[in-house]
C-alpha cells in the first residue's frame, strides 16, 4: 500500500476534527480513484482486494461520522458501491471482423474470388476507405435518439458503453431518422489528442499509454464516466448494420450518415477492379504519416448493396470486403531464451523470449516461433540478435537472425523430448491426414494426466468464448490448481459448497481477496451454472472444436444426450462427415474424446454440475426453405455452388454433402453424378437450378 497515508488513518472516525476528516477524506478519494484506474483501465492493480476494500470502508465511516465536512468534497466516492464492469449487449447482427490481404495478390484474388461465385468476368466496384486504427462500436438509435453504443465484444455479445460516448467527436446523439436503425463505425483517438493526454497523465504522475489506440480503449471501456467523457475520442461511421444497409451502394450510405451528422472518412473512394484499388492503397501507405489519426491499412467493400446480398459470409467475416493491411512494423532485439508453452490440446509452441523492445508502438517481450522446424530453419540461437515483427493484433513473431552479430560460442537449439511439466511425458508428432507427412506440431502425450495441459483446459474453460467467467483467469486458476482446490472442471463449481463445508479457509480471508471479490467470483460462477449446449461445448477444449463448430455441432445434436445416444448408436462420425462443414479432423476428435472414458467422465461430471440449455435452432422467419434438407450436384449455370448453398441457408435450409432418405431436395445442374441417381432411387424430389431459383422467389 501506499506509503504517504495520512497521519489521521489509524483514528477512529469519530475522533477527528471536520477539518482532518475533509483532508483524509480527499485523500481518500483520490487513492481509490488511482486504484480504480489501475484495475479496470489498465488491467494492473498495485494493491490487494482487501487493502482497496479498507480504503472503502474508511471513507465511508468518515463520511458516516462527517457527513457535512465530506459531502462537497468527496461527494459522488462516498459510499458508492464499486463498480464491477459494464452490461453485456447481444448484438442484432454479429459485428463480424474482416479478413485480411497482405498483399497485391491477395487483393487480385480477392477480386477473383468474387467472380467466381457471382459468376461473372467484369471487374468488381468497390468503396474504398481507410482503416482506422481504433475500435468498431454499434450505435443503435431509435426513432433518432441514440439508446445504446456496444464495443465489439466477441462479435456477437459486446459491452454496453453509452454513458462513455456522450462526448465524441462526429457521433451524433439525436438524428433526423424515425423507427430503428444501428450505425456502426471506429472510435478512435486523433493523433494530436493522444499526446496532449499523455503529457497529463506525466504531469499527473499517471502511467502513459503506448499508442492511441490502447488509450482510445482505456478510456472507451472506463468505468469512471466523468473520466472517459472527459477524454477526446473521435468518431467515423462506416455503415448501417442489418437489412436497411443491404439494398444500398456502400459509398451512397456513407453519403446519408454524414446528411445524419455522422463523421465520415472523407478520404473514401469508388474504385474499379483490383489495379486501380492497390494503387490507391500505395498512395495512402505513403502519406500515412502525415494523418492526423493512425490507419494500419485500408478496407475494399463491393459497392453494390445487391451483390452485397448474394455474397453473404462466411463463418467468421464477409465474403465482399477485406482489410489489405499496412507491412508489419519491425524491430530489432536480443534473443535471451526459448520456452516451451503447452496448449491445451498438448500442442508444444516454442516462445522467444526476448529483451523487450518498442516494435510500432508496442512494447515486445514475447514472440512465437511456431514448431521445432521453423527454429531448424532460421537457426535461431539464443543471444542471437534477431529481427522481430508485429502487424496488427496477430502475436509478434520473429522473421530472421541478424547473422553479422552472432557470438562465435552460440549454440544451435536442440528441440527438446519430453513435455517441460513433472510428469516429462514423451513428446510425439502426429501424421496429417491431408499431406500423409509428420505434422510440424509437436504435441505432449500426458493427455488429460499432464498438468500443463490441464491448466490450459482449465483456463480456457472459463475464458470469454466458453463459460465466460468473470473474475476467474489464469491468476486465480493457479492459485486454486496450486492450492489442491480445482483440478477437474466440475470442481469450479463445487468451490462454494467445499468452503461452506469448512474444507478450506474461506476465499474472502485469502490473501488477494476481499468480502466483496469473493462475492463477486462466487456470483460470477454461479450465474454460469445454466449455460447453453454451444459453449459448454466449446469449455470441453476438444480439439477443431471453435464457437462456429460447436454451434454446427450443436444444431445437429442439441443437447448432450442426443451427442452420447448417437455415439451409443456408433454412427457418430458418419453422421458428422455428412454435415456440410464438417470435416474428417472435427468428426474425429469429437468421437475420440466420447470414446476416452477419462475425457468422456470429465464432461459427464460437469454437466452434473450444470443446467445445461438445449439449443434451439434459430428460425429464419418466413423462411421459404425451413428444416428443409438440401442437397447441391452438378455444374449450376448462373451461380457457383457456393452462392447456391448461401442463397438456401438464407431461406432456410439445412444443406448436407450427401443424399438420404431424409434430403427433401436435390438440386441438379450438368454433370450431376451418383447423387441424382440416389435421389432418384430414394424418391427424392430432384430439381433443376430453374425450379430452385423459383423456390427461393
Ligand atoms: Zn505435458
Amino acid at each position: 500500500m501506499s506509503p504517504r497515508f495520512p497521519k489521521t488513518f489509524d483514528r477512529p472516525a469519530k475522533a477527528l476534527s471536520p477539518q482532518e476528516a475533509s483532508e483524509e477524506g480527499l485523500w481518500l478519494a483520490a487513492e481509490i480513484a488511482l486504484h480504480d484506474e489501475r484495475y479496470h483501465g489498465q488491467d494492473a492493480p498495485i494493491i490487494t482486494d482487501a487493502e482497496y476494500d479498507k480504503l472503502r470502508r474508511r471513507l465511508k465511516s468518515l463520511g458516516d461520522a462527517h457527513p457535512a465536512a465530506l459531502a462537497d468534497e468527496v461527494g459522488v466516492a462516498v459510499g458508492a458501491k464499486p463498480k464491477v464492469g459494464f452490461e453485456k449487449v447481444a448484438h442484432d447482427y454479429p459485428m463480424l471482423s474482416l479478413d485480411n490481404a497482405f498483399d497485391d495478390e491477395d487483393v487480385r484474388e480477392f477480386e477473383r474470388r468474387i467472380q467466381r461465385f457471382l459468376q461473372i468476368s467484369d471487374p468488381i466496384t468497390f468503396c474504398c476507405e481507410p482503416k482506422i486504427d481504433g475500435l468498431s462500436i454499434s450505435l443503435r438509435f431509435r426513432n433518432g435518439k441514440l439508446i445504446c453504443a456496444a464495443t465489439r465484444g466477441d462479435g456477437h455479445t459486446g459491452e454496453d458503453v453509452t454513458r462513455n460516448i456522450q462526448n465524441v467527436s462526429g457521433l451524433p446523439l439525436q438524428i433526423d431518422h424515425q423507427g430503428g436503425m444501428e450505425v456502426r463505425g471506429e472510435i478512435y483517438m486523433a493523433k494530436g489528442d493522444f499526446a496532449a493526454l499523455n503529457l497529463q497523465q506525466v504531469a499527473e504522475n499517471k502511467p502513459t499509454f503506448a499508442n492511441p489506440r490502447n488509450a482510445a480503449a482505456g478510456s472507451l471501456r472506463q468505468l469512471d464516466e466523468q473520466l472517459a467523457q472527459s477524454r477526446a475520442l473521435s468518431f467515423f461511421a462506416y455503415g448501417v448494420a442489418g437489412p436497411q444497409g443491404d439494398d444500398v451502394s456502400q459509398f451512397d450510405q456513407l453519403q446519408d450518415l454524414a446528411r445524419l451528422g455522422f463523421a465520415i472518412n472523407p478520404d473514401t473512394a469508388r474504385l474499379t477492379g483490383a489495379d486501380a484499388l492497390i494503387a490507391w492503397y500505395q498512395k495512402r501507405g505513403l502519406s500515412r504519416a502525415e494523418l492526423p489519426h493512425d490507419i494500419d491499412g485500408v478496407v475494399y467493400k463491393v459497392d453494390d448493396g445487391a451483390l452485397r446480398q448474394r455474397l453473404g459470409f462466411v463463418a467468421r467475416s464477409p465474403r465482399w470486403a477485406i482489410a489489405h493491411k499496412f507491412p508489419a512494423e519491425t524491430a530489432t532485439t536480443i534473443l535471451t531464451n526459448i520456452i516451451i508453452q503447452v496448449g491445451r490440446t498438448g500442442a508444444l509452441t516454442p516462445v522467444a523470449e526476448l529483451v523487450p523492445v518498442n516494435v510500432g508502438g508496442v512494447m515486445v517481450s514475447r514472440a512465437t516461433l511456431h514448431n521445432e522446424e521453423e527454429i531448424q530453419r532460421k537457426d535461431f540461437r539464443v543471444g542471437d540478435h534477431v529481427v522481430v515483427q508485429r502487424a496488427g493484433d496477430v502475436i509478434p513473431q520473429l522473421v530472421s537472425v541478424v547473422s553479422e552479430k552472432r557470438q562465435p560460442d552460440a549454440l544451435p537449439y536442440h528441440f527438446p523430448k519430453t513435455c517441460p511439466c513433472p510428469l516429462a511425458s514423451k513428446i510425439v508428432a502426429e501424421f496429417d491426414e491431408k499431406t500423409g507427412k509428420k505434422d510440424a506440431v509437436q504435441r505432449c502425450s500426458g493427455g488429460l494426466a499432464c498438468p500443463h495441459q490441464k491448466r490450459e483446459r482449465l483456463i480456457h474453460l472459463v475464458s470469454r468464448e466458453a463459460f465466460d467467467i468473470e473474475g476467474l483467469g489464469p491468476k486465480q486458476i493457479d492459485l486454486f490448481m496450486e492450492r489442491g482446490l480445482i483440478d477437474q472442471p466440475a470442481d469450479i463449481f463445487t468451490l462454494r459448497l467445499r468452503e461452506e463445508r469448512g474444507e478450506f479457509a474461506p476465499l474472502m480471508t485469502w490473501d488477494g481477496f476481499g468480502r466483496q471479490s469473493a462475492e463477486n467470483l462466487y456470483g460470477a460462477i454461479e450465474s454460469r451454472r445454466t449455460i447453453s449446449f454451444t459453449r459448454f461445448l466449446v469449455g470441453l477444449g476438444i480439439r477443431h472444436l471453435g464457437t462456429t463448430n460447436a454451434r454446427l455441432l450443436a444444431r445437429i445434436f442439441p443437447s448432450m444426450k442426443s451427442l452420447i445416444d448417437a455415439h451409443h448408436l456408433g454412427n457418430l462420425k458418419q453422421v458428422l462427415m455428412e454435415v456440410d462443414g464438417v470435416g474428417g479432423a472435427m468428426a474425429g476428435s469429437v468421437w475420440g474424446f466420447l470414446e476416452d472414458p477419462r475425457t468422456r467422465s470429465m464432461m459427464e461430471d460437469l454437466a452434473a454440475q450444470l443446467h445445461i440449455e438445449a439449443e434451439l435452432p434459430k428460425p429464419i422467419m418466413g423462411g421459404k426453405l425451413e428444416n428443409k434438407i438440401m442437397v447441391f450436384t452438378g455444374t449450376l449455370a448462373n451461380m457457383s455452388r457456393g452462392e447456391a448453398k448461401a442463397r438456401a441457408e438464407q431461406a432456410g435450409a439445412k444443406v448436407s454433402g450427401s443424399v438420404s432418405a431424409k434430403t427433401d431436395y436435390v438440386v441438379a445442374g450438368a454433370d450431376p453424378g451418383s447423387k441424382a441417381k440416389k435421389a432418384a432411387d430414394l424418391g427424392v424430389a430432384l430439381l433443376s437450378e430453374e425450379e430452385f431459383m423459383r423456390l427461393l422467389d
